[in-house]
């Protein structure tokens, strides 16, 4: 059941977390991911719900190979959003170069964008952990074992270059003022809110309907606005700290 504390959190115009909303398919997430890792439990605080304890990495035979102490955050938005993971064992050094965020020790798992463009309906909870999860811990013991410390799957860069690297990929500009203008475009609510008559954020000087509208459209069906917003206002920022920096 869920505790007062978690039915009652202090924000008061946002939106509810999804689990507040709907407790039974809360519970019985619940139940699914504590049959499956028996050595996770929920800890639900105030605003927030949290998936402790044991992540045992298995070897073919089962055998447990390794053993992580995690922390994972439930996504607020949806049961099959993305959570924000925590080791805490100390195991993993808070460096980018580790997709470790060096501020708060979050694992960078995915950049949002593109856990969204893969997965447009998001994963369940206890897929994000046998799959992703589980796929960063084994990349982290194979940087410890390997000789140049490097990191192995794809090459992703980290926070502000790790969302102009996405957008290039499908605008093919890497040019930070035109991916702010597409962001400007994603984080509409409302895909005709998106006119044809605009230029195209990827810089030919042609108008949108002539030229990236497909491209537009189809980041926009499968990316949240939250994500588009929140990853707007970390380019703009990064903007601008480099040109006061000039
Ligand atoms: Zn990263
Ligand atoms: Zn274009």
């Amino acid at each position: 059941m869920l505790q007062p504390a978690l039915s009652d959190p202090g924000a008061v115009s946002k939106k509810k977390p999804w689990y507040i909303e709907n407790p039974d398919s809360y519970n019985t997430l619940r139940r699914e991911v504590e049959n499956i890792f028996p050595e996770l439990s929920f800890v639900e605080r105030v605003g927030e719900v949290c998936i402790e304890g044991d992540l045992h990495i298995l070897d073919n035979s089962g055998k447990v190979l390794y053993r992580f102490s995690i922390r994972v955050k439930l996504s607020e938005q949806s049961p099959r959003g993305l959570p924000t993971v925590w080791e805490t064992g100390g195991r993993i050094p808070w460096e980018r170069e580790r997709h470790m965020n060096p501020h708060d020790g979050s694992a960078c798992i995915y950049l949002p964008e593109e856990f969204w463009y893969e997965n447009p309906n998001g994963i369940s909870i206890s897929e994000f952990i046998r799959g992703p999860l589980t796929g960063f811990l084994i990349n982290q013991i194979l940087i410890d074992k390997s000789e140049n410390h490097k990191w192995l799957k794809g090459e992703w860069d980290h926070g502000e270059n790790g969302i102009i690297e996405f957008y290039a990929e499908h605008l093919g500009t890497s040019e930070p003022n035109n991916i702010l203008r597409c962001l400007t475009m994603l984080r509409k609510k409302d895909t005709k809110e998106i006119k044809g008559h605009w230029l195209c954020p990827c810089g030919s000087g042609h108008k949108l309907r002539d030229c990236h509208r497909l491209n537009i459209n189809e980041l926009h069906k499968r990316i949240p606005s939250e994500v588009t917003e929140a990853s707007h206002t970390k380019l703009k920022r990064a903007v601008q700290e480099l040109r006061n920096s000039h």
